[in-house]
């Protein structure tokens, strides 16, 4: 610590590049501090440092890490805490461009693995971005005395050096996250896709602010689907059980259909307490399907769904850069279904009418040859009879889903009915598809990963400007519409897992997807750490199916140019 304060008055006055000089470790008592990468001037991106801190002293027990969901939840709410101590001491910006942040990556509502706190056996290390604080090209060296001597101990003291009281915070906080997951794991056993618990609160304040709606109405389920499950923590939970086939959600527009279905396209992460969604959980494998206009498609088999298009042009190895409604959508079901996906969710306010329902009167008009689309709705139930993958399907508009429905839920005044019976009076006969191609059209597909350096860079650089948007070297991969997508942090991780595959296995010899899927596995076991060659704490885990929509929207035709 001493040694840090002598360096910082030697290299007084001087040019903003002396403080490459500060590079290194510094014991400061209580822990550790590592300077590990000093920016080159005040507008770049800030430096990085990290914070060790040992077992000794910390002191936390064991239990709070002893397996993979508690150690995430662990790092996730210590992470929070650093974040919540460095609003309270940091005097803010001071000097030029960005001087004197100090910053953590945090995660918003969900629970997220990620690289910004590591708990180990041995230590807590936290890393965060460290604005060394400059005035045009000099140093401000009582800035930065102040940020490392006087902000820095009270950020960690508030942050990692915890009372009973926050003991207690922590200790809710990752039994609350290893409840979901066992939920979670034990929707198969009550052969549901979903659970919403009874009292939560599904609405958002807004869609930009994901916090909980503050007077929104809590959820209760009808009686003919609920469940109990009992998990190790909070101990039984009543709620609503969806169960497996086809769902759908109907009732008038505003009713909260959408809001349920986004409830459930979330419940696939663990989320904080208080969040209103910690007991809604959806199976792993669910995947948001929507129509996607303008998207690129990959040499994607979307026969099942799309015949031959005009000018006899073939699908089932179909490359676009610009697809329409239809599509895409049929483009992200297949793509899912590769991926291994169990459960569409499907609203129709963001599908394209034509993928979803064809009418009687319009198969008169226009007759089924002149037709390539099969609308899903003649071949939902295939999918789960055949291949075992269950839909919530949104409707408000069209009733032909009810003669296609297992359960059908109802909305009014966000309240939840099952009206499955009177829905089955309704409904007519089943329609059936002439297409008989096979749903889960066996194909190895490769794609290029390569990627170059932008014109006049040197190296190729991977950024993530906006939470759902990747600039690959010179190509940009529009994740805009891949909605389960929910931190910049994941896209991060997307863009360095892609250059990983692309280093590691080039080839892709046993396809696309399984070089994906190995990589995943490895960063898994690894940790994310193994995504950069230097330590930084900005990354957070993806699933598969945002990883290799990454890849399948990657638009091969920018490469000529
Ligand atoms: P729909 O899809 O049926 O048209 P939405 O799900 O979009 O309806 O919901 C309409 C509005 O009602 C939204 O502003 C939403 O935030 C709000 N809302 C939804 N569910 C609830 C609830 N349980 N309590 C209070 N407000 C809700
Ligand atoms: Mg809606």
């Amino acid at each position: 610590m001493e040694r840090l304060r002598q360096r910082l008055q030697q290299i007084d006055g001087r040019g903003y590049k002396a403080y490459k000089q500060l590079q290194g470790n510094y014991d400061f008592g209580p822990f550790q501090l590592s300077i590990d990468h000093v920016q080159g001037d005040p507008f770049a991106l800030p430096s990085r440092i990290s914070i060790q801190i040992g077992l000794q002293q910390h002191g936390l027990p064991k239990t709070f890490w002893q397996n993979r969901i508690r150690q995430t939840a662990l790092e996730d709410i210590l992470g929070r805490m650093l974040a919540e101590a460095i609003k309270k001491h940091v005097k803010g910006r001071r000097g030029t461009g960005r001087s004197g942040e100090i910053s953590i990556a945090t995660s918003g509502q969900q629970v997220l693995r990620r690289n910004a706190v590591l708990v180990t056996d041995q230590q807590i290390e936290a890393r965060l971005l460290f604005a060394l604080p400059g005035s045009g090209r000099s140093i401000l060296v009582d800035e930065a005395t102040q940020m490392f001597f006087s902000e820095l101990p009270k950020i960690i003291a508030d942050g990692l050096q915890w009372q009973k009281r926050e003991l207690q915070l922590l200790q809710r906080h990752i039994e609350q996250a290893e409840d979901q997951q066992m939920l979670r794991e034990l929707l198969p056993t009550a052969n549901a896709i979903a659970f919403v618990a009874n009292g939560a609160i599904l609405p958002r304040r807004s869609g930009i602010d994901d916090r909980p709606l503050k007077a929104g109405v809590p959820f209760h389920s009808p009686p003919s689907l609920e469940q109990r499950f009992e998990l190790p923590n909070q101990g039984s939970v009543t709620g609503m059980a969806v169960p497996r086939g086809v769902t759908l959600i109907v009732g008038g527009g505003f009713h909260g259909k959408s809001t349920l279905l986004q409830a459930l396209e979330r419940g696939i992460y663990n989320h904080i307490p208080d969040d209103g969604r910690e007991l809604v959980a959806t199976l792993p494998e669910a995947v948001k399907i929507r129509a996607e206009d303008h998207r690129a498609v990959n040499g994607v088999n979307i026969s099942p769904f799309i015949g031959t298009l005009p000018g006899n042009r073939t699908t089932d190895c179909f490359s676009t850069d610009n697809a329409s409604g239809s599509t895409s959508q049929a483009a992200n079901i297949i793509e899912a279904l590769e991926c291994g996906c169990n459960c569409l969710l499907i609203d129709e306010d963001t599908s394209a009418t034509n993928f979803m329902i064809r009418d009687e009167r319009m198969q008169q008009l226009v007759p089924d040859a002149q037709e390539p689309i099969t609308p899903l709705l003649h071949r939902v139930r295939e999918l789960y009879e055949k291949e075992g993958v269950s839909t919530v399907i949104v409707t408000g508009g069209s009733g032909d889903y009810l003669a296609v429905a297992d359960t059908v839920i109802m909305l009014d005044n966000y309240r939840v009915f099952d009206v499955s019976d009177k829905a089955k009076q309704i409904a007519g006969p089943a329609p059936t598809a002439t297409e008989k191609k096979p749903l889960r059209p066996q194909q190895r597909r490769r794609i290029d990963l390569q990627t170059g350096p932008l014109r006049g860079q040197r190296e190729t650089k991977i950024l993530v400007r906006e939470l759902r948007q990747i600039e690959y070297g010179h190509i940009r991969i529009d994740l805009s519409k891949v909605e389960q997508l929910v931190d910049a942090g994941q896209t991060e991780s997307i863009g360095r897992l892609l250059a990983y595959c692309h280093q590691q296995e080039p080839e892709q010899k046993d396809g696309l997807l399984q070089t994906l899927r190995q990589a995943l596995a490895q960063v898994d076991q690894q940790g994310l750490d193994l995504l950069l060659p230097w330590k930084a704490g900005h990354l957070a885990m993806p699933r598969l199916y945002e990883l290799a929509a990454a890849a399948n929207r990657l638009r091969i035709s920018c490469k000529t140019h």
